[in-house]
């Protein structure tokens, strides 16, 4: 369930049934105007809705006044420990003010910042890590980090109400992916705010992609989480959105851009496809629309379970197709394979539809038909979950019982019924 309440950062919804916002951090000296906005436009290239800076000096805030300006998505200033900052922040012009109530030096002056906010309109995010709970949480934390952390974030929810100030969403985040899953859980029964979700610290880019994509995925699976940051130890913040994204668009809950789709390759492959697969990568993030590219490694199962992408390619030793939705348009030598595909693409996304030359179409469907032939024989992991499919569509069969040409069981140790 999406969180029951809504705020806006800047022009961007977060909550109350919102599409999930992608946001990130910059990783420059916020102070170091150019920099952080050649990182800030490259993010938003990227596809972050909203971005957050550093806020620990007042030199940061003096940039700050002019980065809310320039910045083409909304700018959350992360502060710590300092709450004139957090005035001077909102006062700076900043979108949304990010602090945590347990370390800005007591309830007056969570009260301060709550009500310069309340008067400029300014949201909050407020929120814990499981390495700064308060201390009379400690022996809890000891006991069931989880209820700690829950608890934190409740008393920090009750102290901004107490404050009549409810313009704000939470966070609670863990280096921990099962805390991280199971405290989440349990605040978004607990709250009706918004929920921003991420895994602290969660470290390189591909250890940190898929723990993250563990937690924020299983969370966003169940319907909870209402923004993400993706953290990642590298420089490059729009890496970061990236990852979101790919989390957001394997979930289906947003769309941005193309969705790849590659074989795992196997002994059949018999041309260099990872060097296809990353051309094609790279060379689809020049595309805004959400189209689905297929990358095979063989013709040998046709182009069975691919058959839905809107193109695709199987490749072969010397020559290889391509496809549109399930028909063959073409087959090309292998060196031209890509470039032939990205052709194909253009043409499309600029007459509105795929044209097939009915001859070429015929001629890639033969040798399509060709390799099938002669390959038949082969039980390939697709072939099974084909026929299996089959089997169960005609009614036959809720379990594929094959014959002993197809799959002999002389000499095994177990008969077939
Ligand atoms: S059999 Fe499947 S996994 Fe192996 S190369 Fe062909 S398409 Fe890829």
């Amino acid at each position: 369930m999406p969180s029951k309440r809504q705020i806006f950062v800047g022009g961007v919804p977060i909550g109350g049934g919102a599409p999930v916002a992608v946001q990130t951090m910059t990783k420059t000296e916020t102070a170091n105007l150019a920099a952080t906005m050649e990182q800030i436009r490259k993010v938003a290239d990227a596809g972050a809705d909203i971005v957050r800076v550093a806020v620990p000096r007042d030199e940061d805030v003096e940039a700050l006044k002019t980065i809310v300006v320039e910045s083409p998505i909304p700018v959350i200033a992360d502060i710590h420990f300092n709450h004139t900052l957090a005035l001077k922040a909102i006062d700076a012009g900043a979108h949304c003010i990010r602090l945590n109530p347990g370390n800005i030096g007591g309830r007056d002056k969570v009260a301060e910042v709550a009500k310069r906010a309340t008067a400029a309109g300014v949201p909050m995010r407020i929120g814990v890590n499981s390495g700064s709970l308060p201390r009379h949480l400690h022996a809890l934390e000891r006991e069931s980090p989880v209820e700690a952390l829950v608890a934190a974030a409740v008393e920090f929810v009750e102290l901004m109400e107490g404050l009549d100030f409810e313009n704000f969403k939470v966070s609670i985040k863990s280096t921990n992916v099962p805390n991280t899953i199971a405290a989440n859980r349990l605040l978004s029964e607990k709250i009706p705010y918004p929920l921003h979700l991420g895994i602290t610290e969660a470290g390189t880019k591909w250890s940190g992609s898929l723990k993250s994509s563990v937690g924020l995925g299983t969370l966003l699976a169940d319907g909870i989480g209402d923004t993400i940051r993706i953290s990642l130890s590298t420089f490059h913040a729009e890496e970061e959105v990236k990852v979101a994204w790919e989390i957001l668009k394997a979930l289906q809950l947003r769309e941005r851009g193309p969705v790849l789709i590659a074989c795992p390759t196997c002994g059949r492959l018999q041309f260099d496809m990872d060097s296809v697969v990353a051309e094609i990568e790279q060379r689809l993030e020049g595309y805004v629309e959400p189209i689905e590219v297929a990358v095979l490694g063989c013709a040998v199962n046709g182009i069975g379970e691919a058959s839905h992408a809107d193109f695709g390619i199987a490749g072969a030793k010397n020559e290889g197709l391509i496809y549109a939705h399930g028909k063959p348009l073409r087959k090309v030598p292998q060196a031209s394979l890509v470039d032939t595909l990205f052709e194909e693409i253009d043409k499309s996304l600029d007459r509105g539809a795929v044209e097939f030359d009915e001859d070429e179409s015929r001629e890639g469907a033969a040798w399509l038909a060709k390799i099938e032939g002669e390959n038949a024989g082969e039980l390939t992991p697709e072939k099974i979950a084909k026929m299996e499919k089959e089997a169960v569509e005609k009614g036959e069969s809720d379990k594929v019982l094959l014959d002993e040409d197809v799959s002999p069981t002389a000499g095994r140790r177990f008969t077939r019924a």
